[in-house]
């Protein structure tokens, strides 16, 4: 089969690169063409574990090509995955012009029978908007169908995620498409992954409420943690005693600077949007998002705590993607969290593995390390704001030898409070 995925971000290219692995011809189309440059070069603008070599070798294999030109990947494909960005606009709503221009991509170029499938994530009722545009600008008439095909995946173990998903949520009109799409997801329908077939508005709908429920569960673990301060309990011990209870589960009942990144901060103000359109209270995820938004403020209240006082205080801070293995700072909390550091007054040394290019972009002013302990140098504290691998196993005598004053605020509780304590190091956990 051939298909074109538009928009080769995180999502359009991992989709792209696991679709050429499957055996399917994939053309990928952006319309930035210096990351098209890039890509047809084999590079990948972006850091996503194992992506670079899943590209190289499906482009050597020749089942993988890049343009910038919408017409060919049209003309060339069956199906078109929409990968674009949904980025918020007004009000918290999703932006859909991105969409909307791929939209009238495919209308202007359609030479025969084509599926279009949104994999961006896109409010309720996008895909009878698509079916409207494309309909209203076809030169002349042709059949097409228009599917719902939402996209899990995480960064950082994006293509594992994407190789091994939970569940496939496909949305249609009809049976042909739900075929069409189904065929394209062949090797994981062998290996038993579940397929759910809905309309196009209940899966639109999936994506949303999805999100939401996870950063449900970020905001709510926050708050208890919070609460554990409070009254002496350890939100770890709360955590797994809640976790094992199967209604629950264990996953994202991590307390930390809140949830960021490219998805869950949009996603819950688009799904508030889109409840306030349609009339219908949301006073839960109203919540979950007041939550988040105040937790990065309690997260710089408690360093300035153990620093006494931000101003004219240097912190050294160890990551600054919003999670680890990944180069996205997309409203990453370490960078809110930095932000507010020096509004206070405060100096910051960051590091972080992947997203130095990233960071230095988002966080003018801000002074940078080559690697954990050259962050730490001189520093009146050090604060962990993501739990990259490589900062779980600090060299602690080497850091406080680097460090003015042994104070660790870690934001993420890699590590355990006593031990700390032992090495004399005034330590400060989340919750605990
Ligand atoms: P991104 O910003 O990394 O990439 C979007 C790409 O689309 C860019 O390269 C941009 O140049 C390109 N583009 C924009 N308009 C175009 C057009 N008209 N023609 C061709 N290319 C165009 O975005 P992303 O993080 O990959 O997210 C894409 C969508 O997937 C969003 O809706 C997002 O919510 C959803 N999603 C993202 C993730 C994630 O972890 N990043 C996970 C699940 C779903």
């Amino acid at each position: 089969m051939n298909i074109g995925v538009v928009g080769t971000g995180y999502v359009g290219l991992v989709t792209g690169a696991c679709f050429a692995e499957f055996g399917v011809n994939v053309t990928a189309v952006d319309k930035d063409e210096v990351k098209i440059g890039a890509l047809q070069k084999g590079k990948v603008p972006f850091y996503e574990p194992g992506l670079e070599e899943m590209v190289g070798r499906n482009m050597k294999e020749g089942r993988l090509t890049f343009t910038a030109d919408m017409k060919t990947a049209v003309e060339n494909s069956l199906v078109l995955l929409i990968a674009v960005g949904t980025p918020s606009g007004d009000g918290g709503a999703a932006d859909l012009s991105y969409v909307r221009e791929v939209a009238l991509g495919v209308a202007r170029h359609m030479n025969g029978y084509k599926v279009v499938v949104t994999k961006s994530t896109v409010p309720m009722g996008t895909g009878a908007m698509i079916r409207r545009l494309i309909e209203e600008r076809q030169a002349r008439p042709i059949p097409f169908s228009v599917v719902s095909n939402p996209e899990f995946l995480r960064e950082g173990s994006a293509i594992e995620d994407f190789m091994r998903p939970n569940r496939i949520v496909i949305g249609a009109e009809d049976p042909q498409a739900v075929a069409i799409v189904r065929d394209l997801y062949n090797p994981l329908y062998l290996i038993e992954t579940p397929i759910v077939v809905t309309n196009v508005v209940s899966a639109e709908m999936i994506k949303y409420a999805s999100n939401a429920f996870l950063a449900t569960k970020v905001s709510f673990i926050n708050e208890i943690a919070n609460l554990c301060e409070a009254v002496g309990a350890d939100v770890h011990e709360v955590a797994r005693g809640m976790g094992l209870d199967n209604r629950i589960g264990r996953k994202f009942l991590h307390p930390g600077p809140g949830f960021g990144g490219s998805c869950f901060p949009k996603d819950t103000r688009a799904i508030l949007n889109m409840a306030k359109e349609a009339g219908v209270p949301a006073r839960v995820i109203e919540a979950v998002v007041e939550a988040n938004d105040r937790q990065a403020g309690r997260m710089v209240e408690k360093i300035a705590r153990a620093v006494g006082g931000l101003k004219g205080r240097k912190l050294g801070v160890l990551g600054i993607a919003f999670k680890p293995n990944t180069s996205d700072v997309r409203e990453s909390p370490a960078v809110r969290v930095i932000q507010e550091v020096v509004r206070a007054g405060g100096r910051v040394r960051a590091y972080d593995p992947a997203a130095m290019d990233e960071a230095r972009r988002a966080l003018p002013g801000v002074e940078f390390a080559d690697d954990a302990y050259d962050a730490a140098a001189g520093c009146d504290a050090l604060v962990i704001a993501t739990e990259w691998n490589q900062f779980r196993n600090l060299d602690w005598e080497r850091m406080k030898a680097v460090l003015r004053a042994p104070v660790v605020v870690d934001l993420r509780n890699v590590y355990e409070p006593a031990p700390m304590k032992a090495l004399g190091i005034a330590y400060v956990g989340v919750g605990r």
